[in-house]
């Protein structure tokens, strides 16, 4: 059964539109991220989803039921939705157990079945060790733990993430996208949650819906979405890709970058212009002639040594720019010749020519 139907859902601020037709199923148990550049309707959709916000066309079903339409919208506190938001909003004055508590204390329940859940929610989370602390006591870390404990001891039917781990440094944020997973496999809650970060879109993920100006341009698995783009914006947006623009020779061949390529992807039509999508990593660099088929010549513009890689800018024969990243024992100078191999497999003729 889906859990949550979005139909056609669209939000205008006067001539604004920040959510365009998106029409998304969630099934029972799914985690759907929003993943898309600042400004592309993401948070909106969100505050739509919560009822912060009222739509201007299209309906939101939650199972079955009808709980925002431009004729009547369900209020927040009448949805059985829990949300997170970038700041962590703890109460500062309560510990955490009285914090994660809360939710189920205004929900009048006993004390015997608060106590149980609280006792299990806080293992889950691994907070058990910090129960009688105070917000101010914990790391960031810890109270976005103390966060998505509070949100999920209610039993939400739907769980709303808005970017939960913005304020968080680098490396924690990578420890809570696993921690956010570890925490829906155990209690598989249909969840929608919004980011901008690719990486944790891909971690945390069922399926991702790529958004772009208030759009969903894509839906899909990490892999479908990663492995094949239907677009260049989706392309460029998910894992660093080139685009170059050609024009068709044949059903599998490009005149493109001062060179021919074989692509693969969608049959081309001769004559017709072809946007490809190659990612930096695919591309292989090489000082030698050319040696092989799909091969493009150019020139290195700048180099940066990333430690773990090298990172290419190559200026091909039309002007072209690629970004290559190459081995960090592979060191090329500005201005040598360079020859690259983009391999046919790889280079993905995209849908509707010139879309960018
Ligand atoms: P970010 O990652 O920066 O939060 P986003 O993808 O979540 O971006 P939204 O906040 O949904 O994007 O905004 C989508 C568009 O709608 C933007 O162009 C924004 O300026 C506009 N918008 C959002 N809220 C309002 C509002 N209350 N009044 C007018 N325009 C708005």
């Amino acid at each position: 059964m889906a859990s949550v139907e979005l139909k056609n859902l669209g939000k205008r601020y006067g001539h604004a539109v920040a959510v365009d037709d998106v029409s998304l199923t969630i099934g029972h148990g799914q985690l759907v991220c929003l993943l898309g550049p600042s400004g592309c309707g993401k948070t909106t959709t969100l505050r739509l989803l919560a009822g912060f916000v009222e739509p201007s066309a299209g309906e939101i079903l939650v199972g079955g039921k009808v709980l925002s339409s431009p004729q009547r919208t369900v209020p927040p506190e009448g949805r059985n939705m829990s949300m997170i938001f970038q700041s962590y909003a703890l109460w500062p004055h309560m510990t955490v157990a009285e914090n994660v508590a809360y939710g189920l204390r205004i929900r009048k329940m006993d004390k015997a079945t608060v106590d149980a859940k609280l006792k299990a929610i806080l293992s889950t989370a691994r907070l058990e060790a910090l129960a009688e602390r105070y917000p101010g006591e914990l790391s960031g870390g810890q109270q976005q733990r103390v966060s998505l404990a509070r949100a999920l001891v209610v039993e939400p039917e739907t769980l709303l993430l808005d970017e939960p781990l913005s304020n968080l440094d680098a490396n924690l944020r990578e420890e809570m996208r696993f921690e956010i997973r570890r925490l829906h496999d155990r209690y598989r809650y249909t969840t929608v949650y919004v980011t901008h970060d690719q990486s944790e879109a891909m971690t945390t993920a069922d399926l991702i819906a790529v958004m772009n100006l208030g759009r969903i341009e894509q839906l899909g698995t990490p892999k479908e979405i990663y492995d094949a783009p239907h677009s260049a914006f989706v392309a460029r947006f998910i894992g660093g890709s080139n685009i170059l623009s050609g024009k068709a020779l044949d059903a599998g061949h490009v005149a493109i970058g001062g060179g021919t390529l074989a692509t693969t992807g969608r049959p081309l039509v001769a004559g017709e212009t072809v946007t490809v999508s190659i990612r930096q990593h695919e591309i292989e660099i090489s000082t030698a002639a050319p040696s092989a088929a799909n091969m493009l010549h150019g020139v290195v513009g700048r180099q940066v040594f990333l430690g773990a890689s090298r990172d290419y800018t190559v200026a091909l024969d039309d002007g072209t720019e690629l970004r290559v990243t190459a081995s960090p024992m592979q060191d090329i100078a500005p201005g040598r010749e360079v020859w690259l191999r983009l391999p046919a497999e790889r280079c993905r003729a995209l849908m509707g020519g010139n879309d960018t």
